[in-house]
Parts: C-alpha cells; sequence; structure tokens
C-alpha cells in the first residue's frame, strides 16, 4: 500500500515518544502509555484544524536531538513495514526540530539516516517532503526548507510542502516561496482546501503546484473540480483527519467518490497515525463502511497514488504493477 501524505511527529508511535522521553530525560505530564496515547491522540469531538495541531507538542517534544529523529523515524517505518506498505512519502517540518540547537541540515540529515537504516534490505522506498510552516515571521526559515529540498533532493528527499493553520495564515502570501522552490526546480504539494476554501486551493495551482494536500473543499466550487481534472492535479485526501479537522462537516458528505467518478486523480492517505489513530487499512475501511467504496475504486485510488508518487516513471510504473497483482 503506499501513503502520500503522512506526517513524521504526528504519526510517531506513542511506545516511541514514552522510550525517547525515558532516554532523554524529558519529563511527560503522563504516568502510564495509556495516559501518554489519550494525550496525543485528537478526541472524537475535535473542533478545528487548529485543536488537532495542538496535539503536536508532545511528539516534538522528543525529536529535538539527532539520535531522537534518527531512532523515532526507524519506530516508525517498521510500522509501515509490518503493514505491508511498499511506498511513503514521510512529511515534517524541519524548523521546528531546532529548540535544542539543530540546524534544519542536522535535522533532515538525521531523518535520512533513519530511513536508510529502517529501510536496509526491505522491499519498501521511504522518501522525505520537507513541510514550510504558515507563519508570517518565519520568512527566512521557510527559505532555508527549500534550499535544503534541493540540496538533498533525490538523496532522500523528494519535494518541499506547505504545512500549518491555513485559514489563519492565507496560501496566497506564500508566492514568493514557491517561486523561490521553481527556481531551484524543486517539486512541491500544498497543503490547500482543507482549513480554508476554494481560494485557497487556486492560488495554490496558481503557484504550479502538482498536488495539493487535502483539496477536499474543492467540492464547493465546480468550475475548480474541473480545473483540477483538466490540469491532472494530485489530491492527497485524509479521510479520517478530514473529519475531525472539520474540512468536512461529516464522512458522508467527503467528495472522495464524486473526485474519483469526475476521474480527479484522488488519492486515500493517513495524515496523521498516531493522532487520528488511523493506517491506510482503517482508512479504507472507513470509506467502505461510509461510503460503500468498492474494491475498484479502492485500486484507482491506490493507481492515482502511484502515479502521483514523486519517483521515477519507471519506479511509478513498477508500483502500478505490484498494486494491480495485489488488488
Ligand atoms: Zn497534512
Amino acid at each position: 500500500m503506499i501513503d502520500l501524505h503522512l506526517h513524521f511527529d504526528g504519526s510517531l508511535p506513542v511506545k516511541s515518544v514514552w522510550e525517547q522521553a525515558k532516554k532523554q530525560g524529558i519529563t511527560l505530564a503522563a504516568a502510564s502509555m495509556d495516559e501518554l496515547r489519550e494525550m496525543m491522540v485528537c478526541p472524537v469531538d475535535c473542533k478545528s484544524l487548529n485543536e488537532y495541531l495542538e496535539k503536536f507538542d508532545i511528539p516534538l517534544s522528543v525529536l529535538q536531538t539527532r539520535e531522537g529523529i534518527k531512532e523515532s523515524m526507524e519506530d516508525l517505518i517498521a510500522e509501515l513495514i509490518s503493514e505491508g506498505m511498499i511506498y511513503a512519502e514521510i512529511r515534517f517540518a524541519p524548523q521546528l526540530h531546532l529548540q535544542k540547537g539543530l540546524t534544519q541540515e542536522d535535522v533532515v540529515q538525521a531523518a535520512i539516516a533513519g530511513v536508510e537504516t529502517a529501510t536496509l534490505g526491505q522491499e519498501m522506498k521511504v522518501q522525505l517532503i520537507l513541510c514550510c510552516m504558515r507563519g508570517s515571521d518565519n520568512v527566512d526559515a521557510n527559505r532555508e526548507t527549500v534550499l535544503m529540498t534541493s540540496k538533498y533532493l533525490g538523496k532522500g528527499v523528494c519535494a518541499c510542502d506547505l504545512a500549518g493553520a491555513e485559514a489563519l495564515f492565507k496560501t496566497e502570501s506564500f508566492a514568493d516561496l514557491f517561486a523561490y522552490a521553481a527556481e531551484l526546480g524543486v517539486p512541491y504539494t500544498i497543503h490547500a482546501g482543507e482549513a480554508d476554501g476554494p481560494k485557497s486551493i487556486k492560488d495554490a495551482i496558481s503557484f504550479g503546484t502538482k498536488r495539493l494536500g487535502h483539496g477536499v473543499r474543492a467540492a464547493e466550487d465546480a468550475s475548480l473540480v474541473t480545473e483540477l481534472m483538466e490540469n491532472e492535479i494530485t489530491l492527497e485526501c485524509c479521510p479520517i483527519s478530514n473529519v475531525q479537522t472539520k474540512a468536512v462537516v461529516s464522512i458522508e458528505v467527503h467528495p472522495i467518490k464524486e473526485f474519483l467518478y469526475r476521474g480527479l486523480k484522488v488519492t486515500v492517505n493517513t495524515d496523521n497515525r498516531t493522532v487520528s489513530q488511523t493506517t491506510i487499512a482503517k482508512e479504507i475501511q472507513f470509506l467502505r463502511d461510509n461510503l460503500g467504496l468498492t474494491v475498484e475504486e479502492e485500486r484507482q485510488l491506490y493507481l492515482n497514488a502511484a502515479e502521483s508518487a514523486f519517483l521515477t516513471k519507471k519506479e511509478r510504473e513498477g508500483l502500478k504493477n505490484v498494486i494491480t497483482k495485489i488488488i
């Protein structure tokens, strides 16, 4: 299976956080692993994307050292391998890992080292996406993230992204950042159409992105859906997270099947495995139970993911062949 939209910090196994905290001498406000799990998981009645984002503080606290980053990456990938994943793009924002003196480059190198160790001798391939963060006072940090993406492109890193509070910091403010990425020849995806509406998606497309993080709110604008189809823009939907962050009112009105019918390159992903207590298998089951997803539709979602991966054409064809054999 394939996951193109998976955040490192929001997907850290609870056990890894517990063990890393002990190892690094970090005091957690939890007395047991069960208590810790409760603190790291988004409640069912989560109010908004902003409340959802608050769940990242604990995992981030153990991801401030080279060892913490490398070992946690290994733990996460071991879980993905055990679930039969064949390809994943794991994303994180290097600028959120500098609290104990690391540079963005140290963070990227540690994450790459974790990927290399975890995938050694395995059939699964993992690449990293480096997230810039929405904000108003981090222009330099974001440019550095784009530069790091360029420096490590094809060496463990495959693209950059823009994450964070979409409704507070509008997509239109990041035109210069993505002009810089385009100038450096860096591929990118952009979180858009999650907490903000069609305008955010239109701005992201105007920056030349070929992929959108979520993009579910495109459903509010019929002409935009046509534009996404005609331009073969990939939508990285994450159904369970989309319900929790209120990107959709409920799963019953999630547009993923409508997008499939319209011929959009829509994919299914987890977003945050721990915060949303999910896996790719759970996402698919969630769609079967609530939207009657068929096996053919499931296969199409995976084929779309294979076609949209930040890989060479030959590698993408290889993934498609594997999927056709499995499903
Ligand atoms: Zn995301």
